[in-house]
């Protein structure tokens, strides 16, 4: 049967975490927990589409749990695992990229960003990135996918390729999942230009507050923070003509559970240097206590291990009964039951 609230969700072991990851993703799946049953997937088979040193994508692997951990989010309620750890993921992903076609992954602008100039030279897994998404949503028959505005076309492909599957199988196997998109920082942009997505993958440390930055560390970075010369906006239609006055209010407004509406009318005809003061205690005050229990819990490594290892076995039963379900449907007839 199919589940009615299932949530899954990744992120990648490519870099140090950041406030946007947070803001986008880590902060909704905190609340988000009570409510649904929950996969958090380490998506490391992501995270290789572009080269990764191996010492540091194990750091990376661990860091990623150990922030959802500080953060908030219970590792004993909820399944949290590395993807490369159920096969299911991959074996599905094959038959996705038999369902997709050519002309929906070439309109992926997440390819064109990050393949940049060079598109012969990345790698076709970079290219090819959105079937395997799409598999691990679905081997889990997923209904909903918390994720930042950044992820919102992937998650349109991954409706689009449930749908043709079951179109082409006549079957209600696998459910179109919705993305879950909300918060005031739904797209947290970089410090320096704030017409750019703050990444991990950005090689400017300034650009990006990261969880685990000392108070030193943010207050600098975001004193450093690019804005324009005026004073700060007094209403929503001024502040979206401002990209990176509109994103510093979006944090301070998200990190407050407060609307934006409300950052502005707070700020509205006041210098920079006055709102980056408040802002700063407010990151410090969010963002540090987290920093802290990450370095914490990063000191005991056998602990994130056996939480990926107890979330892997529990992942793996449910992706193996969908991809039997899968194998059914397409008339694999080698069974993995015996006869
Ligand atoms: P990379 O640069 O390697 O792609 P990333 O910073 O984009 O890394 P991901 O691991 O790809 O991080 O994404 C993890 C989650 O964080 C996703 O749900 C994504 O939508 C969200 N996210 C990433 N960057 C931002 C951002 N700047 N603002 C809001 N959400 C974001
Ligand atoms: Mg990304």
């Amino acid at each position: 049967m199919r589940p009615s609230n299932r949530i899954l969700s990744g992120i990648q072991p490519s870099g140090d975490l950041h406030l946007g990851n947070y803001l986008g993703a880590i902060k909704n799946f905190v609340s988000l927990q009570h409510t649904y049953e929950c996969f958090f997937c380490v998506v490391d088979l992501h995270a290789i589409t572009v080269w990764q040193n191996p010492k540091l994508l194990t750091k990376q692997t661990h860091e990623v749990i150990a922030a959802l951990i500080a953060s908030g989010i219970d590792p004993t309620k909820n399944i949290l695992f590395a993807q490369s750890a159920v096969p299911h993921h991959t074996q599905l992903a094959w038959i996705f990229s038999c369902v997709a076609r050519m002309g929906w992954l070439n309109r992926m602008t997440q390819f064109k960003d990050k393949a940049g100039k060079d598109k012969e030279n990345a790698s076709v897994g970079l290219f090819s990135y959105p079937t395997l998404m799409a598999a691990d949503i679905l081997i889990y028959l997923a209904t909903h996918v918390p994720v930042g505005e950044d992820q919102k076309q992937h998650l349109e492909l991954t409706r689009d390729i449930a749908q043709k599957f079951n179109n082409d199988f006549k079957t209600d196997l696998f459910p179109l999942p919705e993305p879950l998109i909300f918060g005031e920082a739904t797209r947290v942009m970089s410090l320096r230009n704030g017409t750019k997505k703050m990444s991990k993958s950005d090689p400017s440390g300034y650009s990006l507050i990261m969880l685990n930055d000392s108070s030193d560390q943010i207050s600098q970075k975001i004193k450093k923070a690019k804005t324009d010369s005026m004073s700060l906006p007094s209403n929503l239609k001024e502040a979206l003509q401002r990209p990176e006055a509109l994103n510093l209010l979006s944090i301070f407004a998200a990190l407050n559970d407060a609307s934006i509406d409300i950052a502005i009318n707070q700020y509205a005809g006041k210098e920079f240097s006055y709102f980056k003061k408040d802002l700063i205690d407010l990151l410090v005050n969010k963002i540090e206590p987290i920093g802290l229990e990450i370095n914490k819990l990063m000191t005991d490594k056998s602990y994130l291990d056996k939480i990926m290892f107890k979330g892997k076995d529990r992942a793996i039963v449910v992706a193996d009964s969908v991809l039997s379900s899968v194998y059914e449907t397409i008339g694999f007839k080698i069974s993995q039951k015996s006869p």
